[in-house]
């Protein structure tokens, strides 16, 4: 690490307990507050910070945050370097080489930044076409702003490029650095969606205002899967949001899908995503229906409505890890209801994006409830993670899926 200049503060040091030194030293990047056992002096959000181990020596430099329970999140480990200019073009560059083989001109929407797990920690940037979304989960980012977003565009040449912020640094955003949530960083206004292909199919993403960065980029494998397995089926999409899944199911020969979702503007945005792919005649011929109501409601009062296959890929059930034995106890419930509405042969995805909830125990969830459902069936596969979307320590493993078909 460089020194700090004359007439600053010193560098900010700090020393954990022995626990947190080791998860540290093996690669977790994550120091909580309660873990910190020295520090030379207070810091504000955004100060590189330098963690020295039991022995003096240097083990980790980070990025603080005040005002995060995660009080340093960790951009280096190894040997002290200059975190400067060089340092964070090449760790743009590395997440870049990644994905440049992973798409082709079909796919105009991805994800080249999956914060921690690329080196990024609380950052998440998004490519919509032309429009690039820098998602902030921590305000530790919002000083750095400056040096990086030069070396984003020089990198990526967007036209455009939007911040994006949780809600939960909104208001210091305002307060100190003068950032809003949706606020264009560089290149010309926008007045609506941004329209994107992802396989060769158009969505539109709301990156202004709409969740997480204006679309579920996450589940693009899985709705490929889904496309596979559509021909001659009707789909029910619980949980639809901009109806991902149903066009994959269109483009599939699916006859029919049902978006369920309880927001109205959700619906809107699948209807539009539908007709911004009427020239595919499979979409055109496939029935489109939207169903604005709660899907576990609805799902409980319309046994009568069979479908051939259905998705639910509900909002993280869990926040905390205070939700999580009711959150599993949500899964089972929902794939109970899922089942009911399935015709012989049907195919249920069932989807969780809860990191509180691990893999194993959400898919448990899911068998069992399959089990108690008395129906003969079988598991197809599961899913994780897609390649723009790496997650490379437990807490960041939020996206599993399963998928199971009723063999009578
Ligand atoms: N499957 C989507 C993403 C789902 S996001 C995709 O692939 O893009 C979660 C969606 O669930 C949101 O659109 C939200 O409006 C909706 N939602 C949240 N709670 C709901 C409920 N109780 N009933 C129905 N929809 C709900």
């Amino acid at each position: 690490m460089a020194t700090s200049a004359p007439g600053k503060n010193p560098r900010l040091r700090l020393r954990l307990t022995a626990a947190a030194e080791a998860k540290v030293r093996s690669g977790h990047p994550w120091v909580f507050a309660e873990s910190i056992r020295e520090a030379n002096r207070e810091a504000a959000a955004g100060e590189l910070v330098v963690i020295y181990d039991r022995r003096d020596r240097f083990l980790a430099a980070g990025l603080f945050d005040p005002e995060s329970p995660i009080r340093v999140r960790i951009l280096h480990r190894g040997k002290p370097v200059p975190i400067d200019h060089t340092w964070w073009s090449k760790q743009l560059a590395k997440a870049v080489r990644l994905r440049r083989s992973l798409f082709d001109a079909q796919t105009t929407g991805f994800r080249w930044l999956n914060g921690e797990s690329d080196g990024w920690p609380g950052m998440v940037l998004d490519r919509y076409a032309d429009t690039l979304v820098v998602k902030l989960y921590t305000s530790a980012w919002l000083p750095h702003l400056p040096e990086i977003q030069p070396i984003i565009e020089e990198q990526l040449q967007p036209e455009r490029i939007v911040l994006r912020l949780s809600r939960n640094i909104q208001q210091t955003a305002v307060s100190r650095f003068g950032k809003r949530d949706g606020e264009i960083l560089v290149g010309p206004a926008l007045d609506g969606p941004v329209v994107f292909r992802e396989t060769g199919l158009q969505f539109e993403a709301d990156v202004l205002r709409g969740q997480k960065t204006g679309f579920f980029l996450d589940q693009r494998e899985n709705r490929r899967r889904v496309e596979q397995l559509s021909k001659g089926r009707t789909v029910l999409n619980a949980f639809s949001f901009s109806g991902g899944f149903s066009l994959y199911a269109a483009r599939g020969r699916a006859s029919a899908v049902s978006d369920l979702d309880i927001s109205a503007h959700s619906l809107d945005s699948g209807r539009r995503n539908f007709e911004l792919n009427s020239s595919i005649s499979a979409v055109a011929n496939c029935a489109r229906e939207s169903i604005q109501a709660d899907a576990f409601d609805w799902l409980e009062n319309n046994r009568e409505r069979k479908f051939d296959l259905t998705i639910l890929d509900p909002p993280s059930l869990a926040r905390r890890e205070a939700e999580r034995v009711r959150a599993l106890g949500a899964y089972s419930r929902l794939t109970a209801l899922g089942l009911a509405h399935l015709a012989p042969g049907g195919i249920l995805l069932a989807c969780s994006c809860s990191a509180h909830v691990s893999a194993k125990e959400f898919f448990e969830a899911v068998r069992s409830a399959a089990s108690k459902s008395k129906r003969n069936f079988q598991e197809l596969e599961t899913a994780a993670h897609p390649p723009d979307h790496p997650a490379t320590f437990q807490e960041a493993e939020y996206l599993k899926a399963i998928f199971i078909q009723l063999r009578g």
